[in-house]
């Protein structure tokens, strides 16, 4: 059995105004549609089908945002990590496309979403940038640039000196800026969501682990400790999380991605002469490097960064200590910068680097695999999947389905994957030369 859930001591449990818990669910109930996993796709998903007139069920196994939704960096990116909008139009044509496109629009997604439903997260639409760390990534730059905007985004590319003057520091060579992006206090904005749920009639239930799902009559019934709902259509949305909480739920999926454990931290309140030196426009960064470099400020001006390190001893600490002397590196005024929470959560990793998007039967859909990118992603595609639940024919949706692939030889894949992952990080170090 997976370890009892707790709360990780992260800055946003620190920061975030707590919300009432919903009660677990007991004895059956009926709904249209009934969402496992409590995150921001699942709740994307209830919100968009209450929208359109759909009674909607969320079951949340622990409280809602306590995966990846309410332990991330709250970087509001509208690109992937690890895959190019042309190798998704290669693999899936149209469907690809429209997949790109829905990518290019997801964080001006995300942010109307919260404006429109007054959600509280201090969100910050000061765009995001990805600066190049060495100059052939300022032409992987270029290109990424040329491709986003065949796709409508108004990304730009920014020289050296344009970099300089955004981050305040001259540690990056330029690089990718797309004025959309921005970050928000992810686990307000989950919970701010959450409440926008409610106002349209979703019923949520927490701490009710969902055990199983089987057909009932022309729809299906999905069982807890407790209770169970019973609906015609299910999504389930426990991404990289699948294992967590049960090991008896759904194995396919949770065998189709490697949860990589990726570790945040913050500072204390910046004081005001050092935060107005370094990026003074607030902007989200996270640069080329494959052991990605990223920070953003919270709403008090704390420094929000991160890493990963191999291994599990003293993990915290080691990877604060590196997390510190990498900002130094980039800000020597941050020289000897402390953190005051440092926490992990869990990031999907599939093997082709796609987000994997699954129509297990008809009205069964689920999605899973990030890859670190998906706080855009995942509302956007709940939108979407919700869009599909209401019966907008396939052909018209951004939804790239692909069949549920899980690993072969898993638990040795899952051991393995941090290394392969370090390995792959070593070609950072290495030029490149696109065309
Ligand atoms: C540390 C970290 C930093 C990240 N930083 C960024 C970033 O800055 N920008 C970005 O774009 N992306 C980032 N990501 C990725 C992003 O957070 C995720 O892609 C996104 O939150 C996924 O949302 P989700 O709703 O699909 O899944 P989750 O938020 O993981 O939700 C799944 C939920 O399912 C529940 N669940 C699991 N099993 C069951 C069950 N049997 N019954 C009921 N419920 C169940 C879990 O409790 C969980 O709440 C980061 C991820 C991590 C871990």
């Amino acid at each position: 059995m997976p370890p009892a859930p707790e709360w990780p001591s992260s800055l946003w449990n620190a920061v975030t105004a707590p919300r009432a818990a919903a009660a677990p669910l007991r004895g059956t109930i009926e709904a249209d549609a009934v969402v496992v996993g409590g995150g921001m796709c699942g709740l994307s998903t209830a919100l968009h089908l209450a929208r359109g007139g759909l009674s909607t069920v969320v079951l949340e196994g622990f409280e809602l945002g306590w995966g990846a939704s309410g332990r991330n960096n709250g970087q509001v990116i509208p690109t992937m990590s690890a895959v190019e909008p042309d190798a998704l139009v290669r693999r899936f044509g149209e469907t690809g496309e429209r997949f790109v496109h829905l990518i290019a629009q997801s964080a001006t997604t995300l942010f109307d979403l919260a404006r429109d439903e007054k959600i509280d997260c201090e969100a910050e639409q000061t765009g995001w940038y990805q600066p190049a760390h060495s100059p052939g990534r300022v032409r992987l730059s270029e290109n990424r640039v040329a491709t986003w905007r065949r796709f409508g985004a108004p990304a730009e590319l920014l020289d050296r000196d344009a970099s300089t003057r955004l981050l305040g520091t001259d540690f990056w060579h330029g690089g990718m800026f797309n004025p959309t992006g921005g970050h928000i206090n992810p686990l307000a904005f989950v919970r701010g969501l959450a409440a926008a749920c409610e106002r349209r009639g979703v019923v949520i239930h927490e701490h009710s682990i969902v055990t199983g799902y089987a057909r009932d009559g022309d729809g299906w019934r999905v069982a807890t400790a407790h209770g169970a709902v019973r609906a015609r259509t299910v999504v389930l949305a426990t991404n990289a999380y699948t294992d967590a909480l049960t090991t008896h739920f759904e194995r396919r999926i949770a065998r189709s991605v490697v949860p990589i454990l990726s570790w945040q931290m913050s500072t204390p309140p910046l004081n005001e002469a050092v935060r107005a030196a370094l990026v003074p426009g607030r902007q989200a960064v996270s640069d080329t490097r494959a052991d990605l470099r990223f920070f953003r400020y919270d709403a008090r001006n704390r420094l929000v960064t991160g890493g990963s390190v191999l291994g599990t001893h003293k993990a915290a600490a080691r990877v604060a200590a590196n997390a510190s002397a990498r900002m130094a590196e980039a800000f020597p005024g941050l020289e000897g910068v402390r953190f005051t929470h440092v926490w992990n959560g869990r990031v999907g990793i599939t093997l082709d680097r796609h987000p994997h998007i699954h129509r297990l039967a008809p009205d069964l859909w689920s999605w899973v695999g990030c890859n670190g990118r998906g706080v855009a992603l995942s509302v956007a595609l709940g939108r979407e999947l919700a869009r599909a639940i209401r019966g907008e024919p396939l052909d018209t949706l951004a939804l790239p389905v692909t069949d549920v692939d899980p690993m072969p030889f898993y638990p040795i894949a899952r051991r393995v994957a941090p290394f392969v992952l370090a390995w792959l990080k070593r070609r950072d170090h290495v030029e490149i030369n696109p065309r």
